[in-house]
């Protein structure tokens, strides 16, 4: 007789018996110490889950916060956001106005957008009959959530939002700004989806720049991931997970040699770092495909610190301030102590252009630009800070931007768990995508779909493409009339557009050294943690993996390496499978 029924007799001699004293415990692995990751393994563990975190880097936190340069939205604008703001008690401070409304910096002169009223009217209307356009497309869709609910719609996800722009008849500098604000936010518009971007502008139509900027965290967005952190009993950071088995009985995850095993993992990890772990069994073609071609946009961040504000109209120019020569979106304000920063946000095709360029090189390539305008910047300069999502591995871009015939293919693909894993990540939103709103929904997301699974509930596959037929798509067209006829270009008063330049992207050119890098602080993981105590494995996989790291893996506790964690955890939820002590 078990051990554990020989308890379990004692306890209901005695009266104790309860079912959840004979019930195993509930284990989850959440692979990805990013927002979602976090979020994921904080709401199992408060489910009374057992969770281990496995975080690829020494740091937790994953892409959340440039420090000090993010600004969060309002309940309104991101009301999970917010729930978590106010659970953990995080300080925050109210936006400034100047970050209310963009700048524009055209060929080298700051215009806030009142100056562009009166100094170049024709450029800003046609930045608002842009903007209503803008509306148009996004009241055309009903449901954000169903994007290609009919044929028409669905025509827009094979159309690229720069061809649709081409169609605006903007004059050449209005065209360069709108593409900059488009790249800064998603990605270059010829690689942009019109259906994403127009169900994007839905999700945010009624939404305005003073919802979205509220207020800061003090100490910037990592302090969120901190909040989190704190919370996890069993976190595993330099964790690379590189496959995950799947059978009847349960999930094994490997870590190099280390096997761990839990009942469900949460796989919340970037698409691009998804296709380096193996997983058995495989993933259809559906997914695969997606993994290696889903669009992320691309965008690289450069702070540029200075001695002292050295652009002109040093009180006005602040904020986002979006240029049409090669500079991106600059963001401006006063740095804490003294001097200045320059926060130099290079998207699209711009940020493609300098992947073949060394940190050092693409700071000298801005520093010409900036001192074209502003002599007194090489004078003033002192260093500069450097993030680059977009070659970053792990990431493959710096966010989810739907291009071309992807939404027909890939909606909502990543919302389904694959038998015992549930995936998580900003690209699984189909709201936020690109956001820590919505990293973090997808965390809770997916928490909740592992106890749905447990409870045995069984979920569909993803359907894709249209919902409609081509009957519903008729009734659009009619509906929205000369709407859709424009944009198709069937429309008999469709004036020609103007020629249109498209913004240069930074080209090289030699210039002095800058000052050396300092490397931004990522997010701090806590103390060292004890390494999970082993318990007794669960039972084996019933098929062996395919690879064979499987069979090498030694019997032995997993390695002490730098894993710090918040608390030494009494057990490992998820149990090293190579410590079996049957
Ligand atoms: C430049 C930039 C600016 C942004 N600005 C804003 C903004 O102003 N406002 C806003 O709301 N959002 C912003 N975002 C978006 C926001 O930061 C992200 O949406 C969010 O942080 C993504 O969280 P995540 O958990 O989905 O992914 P991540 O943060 O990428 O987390 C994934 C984690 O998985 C880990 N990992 C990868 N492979 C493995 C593996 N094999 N094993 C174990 N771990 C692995 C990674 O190391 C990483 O820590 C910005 C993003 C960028 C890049």
């Amino acid at each position: 007789m078990s051990v554990g029924w020989l308890r379990a007799c004692a306890l209901v001699m005695l009266g104790l018996f309860s079912v959840s004293a004979l019930a195993k415990d509930k284990t989850a692995i959440v692979i990805g110490g990013g927002l979602s990751g976090l979020t994921a393994a904080y709401e199992l563990q408060n489910k009374g889950w057992q969770v281990t975190l496995l975080e690829a880097k020494s740091s937790l936190g994953g892409r959340s916060g440039m420090a000090t340069s993010e600004w969060i939205g309002n309940d309104k604008a991101q009301p999970v956001l917010n729930k978590y703001v106010s659970t953990f008690k995080l300080s925050t401070t109210p936006a400034p106005e100047f970050v209310r409304t963009p700048g524009y910096l055209i060929d080298g002169e700051y215009f806030s957008a009142a100056d562009l009223a009166t100094k170049q009217p024709a450029t800003a209307e046609a930045l608002k009959r842009f903007d209503k356009t803008v509306d148009d497309l996004a009241r055309s869709i009903d449901d954000p959530q169903n994007p290609a609910a009919n044929n028409t719609l669905h025509a827009l996800d094979q159309m690229n939002v720069s061809n649709w722009l081409d169609k605006q008849n903007l004059p050449a500098t209005a065209r360069q700004l709108i593409n900059q604000q488009i790249r800064t936010r998603y990605d270059e518009p010829s690689r942009l989806s019109l259906l994403y971007f127009a169900q994007q502008s839905r999700v945010y139509r009624g939404v305005s720049d003073r919802d979205l900027r509220a207020s800061r965290l003090v100490g910037g967005s990592p302090v969120l991931a901190q909040a989190l952190v704190k919370q996890l009993k069993t976190i595993k950071t330099s964790s690379p997970v590189s496959s995950i088995i799947q059978d009847k009985d349960g999930v094994t995850v490997k870590v190099d040699s280390v096997a761990y095993k839990a009942d469900y993992v949460v796989l919340a990890v970037p698409l691009r770092a998804l296709n380096k772990i193996q997983m058995t069994p495989a993933l259809d073609a559906q997914h695969l495909a997606a993994i290696k071609g889903t669009n992320y946009g691309w965008r690289d961040q450069i702070m540029l610190k200075f001695k002292t504000p050295v652009w002109e109209s040093k009180a006005r120019m602040s904020g986002e301030i979006y240029s049409n020569t090669g500079l991106g979106m600059l963001w401006i304000e006063p740095a804490l102590k003294g001097g200045a920063n320059v926060v130099i946000n290079l998207s699209g095709d711009n940020a493609r252009v300098m992947q073949a360029f060394g940190d050092k090189q693409m700071v000298d390539q801005v520093l010409i630009r900036l001192h074209a305008f502003y002599p007194q910047a090489r004078g003033s300069f002192t260093g500069y800070e450097i993030r680059r999502y977009s070659t970053d591995p792990s990431t493959g871009g710096a966010y989810l931007a739907f291009g071309p015939g992807q939404i027909s293919k890939f909606w909502r693909l990543w919302e389904r768990p694959v038998q015992r894993v549930a995936f998580a990540g900003e690209h699984t939103d189909t709201l936020y995508p690109g956001t820590l709103e919505g990293a973090l929904r997808t965390g809770q997301r997916a928490a909740g779909q592992v106890e749905d699974l447990a409870a045995g509930k069984s979920f569909e596959p993803a359907k894709v493409g249209p919902a409609a037929a081509a009957a519903g798509a008729g009734a659009v067209v009619a509906k929205k009339g000369n709407f859709f006829s424009n944009l198709f270009g069937g429309s008999d008063d469709e004036k020609k557009p103007e020629p249109v330049k498209a913004p240069e992207p930074v080209a090289p050119a030699p210039v002095p050294a800058p000052a050396p890098a300092v490397a931004p602080a990522p997010v701090e993981a806590p103390k060292p943690a004890t390494p999970a105590k082993a318990e007794p494995a669960k039972k084996a996989p019933a098929k062996p993996a395919a690879r064979t790291e499987a069979k090498k893996a030694p019997a032995k506790t997993p390695a002490k390496k730098a894993e710090p964690a918040k608390k030494p955890a009494a057990k490992s939820a998820a149990t090293p499978a190579t410590d079996t002590k049957a």
